[in-house]
């Protein structure tokens, strides 16, 4: 029997967890090893595939360590190639994956929450309110469960599904340890991001836990009043303490910050808000993402591809380095949360459907 007080999960263990696991066992530390290569590189769903271990030491680990993975609830691939994939959790409870191919790198965005609190006015997830936090298991889960199905390894990976990643903050740390263990899955250094909404105490965290992960800040609006009316959480951490916490956080880790603005047609993309981003952006080494917003929110609608030219120009004559991300996957719900609220509304769409 499992008791439920010390009922781990596999994919929730960090090293050493498996490593008191073994010598409490009495096992030679290199199971963990053993074990680590099943979970993240052979991609096994249960201990029984193990075949390296004794069939005593399987039925242990099945006795005393849980191990779910997110079950496939739907897989919708997009004439751009970009994949998104349904989850469906131990509970119920639905979250979504998306995996994107940049020149051919394959970057795997997760999801920290089901659901989010933060009611950003222009995002479907924020519509739909705050359910839960991920665990650590359900968070490498759906990476390890996406590699599973495409058959090839992911080698990046940014917390840009649905949920405010510093909102779970020590689950979502935890995960990233342990998909960059050089003994589990490996993740190349540099290769994790995590964005934000800007929650100041998760920005300071990261820059404290020494992880190296790049850092992205989803800022949107360059003046405080209308960030509060997009973004609520504006009121909480506004914009001057946000960026004060951004300029520790650099010198903390000389780390380049990502910069996310999202284009909101006649609302935050004229040449006045490009050049007063401009303006607050002067002294922090950033990159420049700007995101045409997905038409997946009622009132919001992308610029004219001008307006997006015109505003990506006020930035670049003023020496920042500027990505417009193009709309990908957007056949297939490409904004984050709007498979799940699809499904959950019964709605139907276009798309190839697997799984
Ligand atoms: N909560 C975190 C991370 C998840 S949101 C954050 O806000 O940064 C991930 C990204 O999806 C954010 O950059 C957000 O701006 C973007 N997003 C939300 N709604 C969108 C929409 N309608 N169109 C395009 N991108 C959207
Ligand atoms: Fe939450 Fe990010 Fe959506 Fe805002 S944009 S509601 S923070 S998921």
């Amino acid at each position: 029997m499992k008791e439920e007080h010390d009922v781990k999960e596999a994919l929730g263990m960090e090293f050493a967890a498996w490593q008191n696991f073994f010598a409490e066992q009495g096992e030679p530390q290199y199971r963990s090893q053993q074990v680590c290569e099943w979970l993240y590189t052979k991609h096994a769903v249960s201990f029984e595939e193990m075949t390296n271990l004794s069939k005593g030491l399987r039925a242990r680990l099945e006795e005393r360590v849980a191990f779910h993975l997110p079950a496939l609830e739907e897989d919708v691939v997009s004439r751009d190639g970009t994949r998104k994939f349904l989850w469906r959790l131990e509970d119920g409870e639905t979250v979504e994956s998306v995996l994107m191919k940049h020149h051919n790198r394959m970057t795997a965005c997760l999801s920290s929450q089901v659901g989010c609190s933060l009611g950003c006015a222009f995002c479907v997830t924020g519509q739909g309110g705050f359910r839960r936090n991920l665990a650590v298991h359900e968070m490498v889960g759906q990476f390890l469960a996406m590699e599973r199905v495409l058959g090839e390894p992911v080698n990046n990976l940014v917390f840009m599904g649905m949920g405010e990643p510093f909102l779970n903050t020590s689950h979502v740390l935890q995960s990233i340890r342990q998909l960059q263990h050089p003994r589990m899955r490996g993740l190349g250094i540099r290769h994790v991001t995590i964005s934000t909404a800007g929650i100041l105490p998760g920005i300071r965290q990261l820059a404290a836990s020494g992880l190296d992960v790049r850092l992205a800040v989803s800022l949107h609006a360059a003046d405080g009043r209308l960030r509060s009316q997009l973004m609520p959480i504006n009121n909480t951490y506004p914009l001057q303490e946000l960026m004060g916490t951004l300029y520790t956080y650099q010198e903390q880790t000389g780390n380049r910050v990502t910069v996310e603005y999202l284009l909101l047609g006649g609302v935050n993309d004229r040449p006045d808000d490009a050049r007063r981003l401009a303006g607050l952006l002067s002294k922090l080494k950033v990159f420049v993402n700007l995101i045409p917003c997905n038409t997946g929110v009622e009132g919001f609608q992308p610029p004219t591809k001008k307006a997006q030219d015109i505003f990506r120009n006020v930035l670049q004559t003023r020496g920042f380095e500027v990505f417009v991300r193009t709309e990908r996957g957007g056949d297939v719900d490409g904004a984050c949360g709007q498979l799940r609220e699809r499904r959950s509304s019964g709605k139907t769409k276009r798309g190839s459907r697997k799984g």
